[in-house]
């Protein structure tokens, strides 16, 4: 007989949330107790851990390196950092770390001492050629500055882009090439400025388009091609009003993008993006079944929930993302996949079975508390055991963590079934993708109880004003590498203004390849700005609002109702399904 839903006081925002019945039952699969913190305070919690763009300079730990590196740890986190050839040489034993389990103190407060003494790698970027500032980037060639990213080669600048080219400014991008500030676009090439759009060629502005070629300014539209502003005209009319722009200039763009605002108002906005989703909630999702409030995931999700970022086969996962895919029976993890069964609490495992509270661990099964392991089995603390005196000691442990649960400051308590309480993390609230998903202010973070840090102002002199730049891209002498600008935002603004900023070499070149003007604000800001072109990572349950006479509705209001990320307040027109598909394809 399974067990009614039912509502609970979260521990963190102290909101009712619900556990549902297939909430227990997932808990009962994967013996873990029901969760004190509701969904959104789990997934905020565990986004703490997770850094992408905030880079530092500190030293290398590794014995006889001293050098200077970059790395996802500010030298302030009293952490022992290694750069990735030390990390993954065979200079040093990740066994001979190993410790006792002490039942005389907390779990977490025993995690903490043996993390902070524990070698990490500096960044996370494997097989990376030409790319050290680049985090969670794997495969990258020839990449500065881009995060969350797979296989790039001269890509810019870019947050979650995946198997792209010679570009810059993209956040979720998948098979891109030559194009720039283009934000959840898939399989465009020369695309610019635009936002949900897939198989476009040769374009600007462009709002929810598929398979469109030269087209300008244009929303809703399927395979079309000479399109200004949502009107066709011929290759001639249409060759010629765009020979009369000068998109080189900074003005004539900063006009563009306040036209295309007026003309994505205008638009319809589809309840949600889903493709091939069967009984499934969320945004950006394509191949789910029977899952609930996904948000950003391809190829294959089923019976899962609160999962975010992934790919491939995921099943019976909950409280995932970022960075899953290929696995089963997963609870809170983040930056793990690849031919995982149950695995609980963890971040940077792979190819792993049956791991709980562990970080970067490969090949492996049978860890608790482990951290850096590779083809290892029965360990705690990174300690070898028999397979019998492993389980006895993980059962207690287990036990111990009830008796004696770890309390923060805020007098939140974590007990096994908890993820690691953020503020065991080594990175700040507003370093890490929390701010990206849910930006609180500084005021808020001390509130709640999450760290903060202020960005180190940028110490070399600023020698130009980004206003006094030239405004054409044209007028740009290469002398522009050797100057540092100052960002339009000066710092003043709430986003993560960096205050100034550099133009590479490289990054001009793209940028005359590209044909478009020197960007105005620091990366910080620009970040900031693309994120804000998204949809939250959260549902409304709305109607929709469409009242055509010609539709199944006839004449009266469709009554339609969905789940959402475009919450009430918002100025969108947002159709259901059906009433969408009427009128755009
Ligand atoms: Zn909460
Ligand atoms: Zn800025
Ligand atoms: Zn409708
Ligand atoms: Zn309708």
């Amino acid at each position: 007989m399974s067990k009614e839903s039912e509502n609970r006081i979260c521990q963190n925002c102290k909101k009712e949330f619900t556990i549902e019945s297939e909430d227990f039952n997932f808990y009962e699969k994967i013996k873990v107790p029901a969760p004190t913190f509701c969904p959104e305070c789990r997934t905020v919690r565990r986004l703490c851990w997770r850094n992408e763009i905030s880079l530092f300079r500190r030293p290398c730990s590794f014995l006889g390196h001293n050098e200077s590196m970059i790395s996802a740890f500010h030298p302030d986190e009293k952490m022992v950092i290694y750069d990735s050839k030390a990390w993954w040489g065979d200079g040093w034993d990740s066994m001979s770390y190993a410790r006792d389990y002490d039942f005389s103190k907390p779990f977490f407060e025993q995690w903490k001492e043996f993390r902070n003494n524990f070698p990490f790698q500096s960044l996370s970027n494997s097989n990376a050629v030409n790319s050290e500032y680049c985090n969670v980037a794997d495969d990258s060639k020839n990449c500065y500055m881009i995060s969350g990213s797979e296989s790039c080669e001269n890509i810019i600048y870019s947050n979650r882009a995946w198997y792209s080219k010679d570009s810059s400014d993209l956040y979720v991008a998948n098979r891109l090439e030559l194009c720039y500030d283009s934000v959840i676009c898939s399989d465009c090439y020369r695309t610019f400025y635009s936002l949900n759009c897939k198989n476009c060629v040769d374009s600007y502005f462009l709002y929810d388009c598929v398979g469109c070629v030269n087209c300008f300014g244009c929303s809703n539209l399927r395979s079309k091609s000479y399109c200004m502003w949502n009107k066709q005209l011929s290759k001639q009319e249409y060759d010629k009003r765009i020979s009369e722009f000068d998109l080189t200039k900074y003005e004539t763009i900063q006009n563009f993008k306040k036209d295309f605002r007026k003309l994505y108002l205008k638009s319809l906005h589809r309840f949600a993006n889903q493709i091939k989703v069967v009984n499934s909630t969320g945004d950006n999702i394509e191949g789910v079944k029977n899952s609930k409030i996904c948000f950003d995931i391809t190829d294959n999700a089923e019976d899962s929930k609160y999962i975010h970022w992934g790919v491939l086969n995921i099943k019976d996962t909950y409280d995932s993302g970022p960075g899953i895919g290929d696995m089963e029976l997963i609870y809170e993890v983040f930056d793990t996949g690849l031919g995982n069964f149950r695995n609980l609490f963890t971040s940077v495992v792979y190819h792993s079975n049956n791991i709980e509270y562990c970080f970067n661990c490969y090949s492996s099964s049978d860890l608790f508390a482990c951290i850096g392991l590779k083809s290892k089995k029965y360990c705690i603390f990174n300690k070898q055991y028999t397979k019998e005196k492993y389980e006895e000691i993980v059962k207690k442990i287990i036990e111990h963590m009830k008796t004696m649960p770890y309390i923060d400051k805020k007098g939140r308590v974590y007990k096994y079934g908890e993820f690691f309480p953020s503020e065991l993390s080594p990175f700040a609230y507003n370093e890490t993708v929390a701010q990206d998903y849910f930006p609180i202010t500084k005021k808020e973070a001390e509130t709640m109880g999450y760290k903060w840090r202020e960005k180190a102002k940028v110490e070399y002199k600023i020698s130009i004003d980004a206003k006094d730049l030239p405004d054409s891209l044209n007028n740009i002498d290469d002398f522009i590498t050797k100057e540092v600008i100052r960002c339009l935002h000066d710092g003043k603004c709430n986003d993560r203004c960096t205050g100034a900023y550099k133009i590479l070499e490289d990054e001009l070149n793209l940028y005359r390849r590209l044909g478009v003007p020197l960007p105005r604000l620091c990366f910080g800001c620009r970040h900031d700005s693309r994120l804000k072109m998204r949809n939250p990572m959260k549902l409304w349950h709305r109607s929709c609002m469409c009242d055509k006479t010609n539709h199944f509705h006839g004449g009266a209001k469709c009554e339609v109702e969905f789940e959402t990320s475009y919450a009430p307040n918002r100025p969108e027109i947002v159709y259901c399904e059906k009433c969408y598909q009427q009128e755009v394809y």
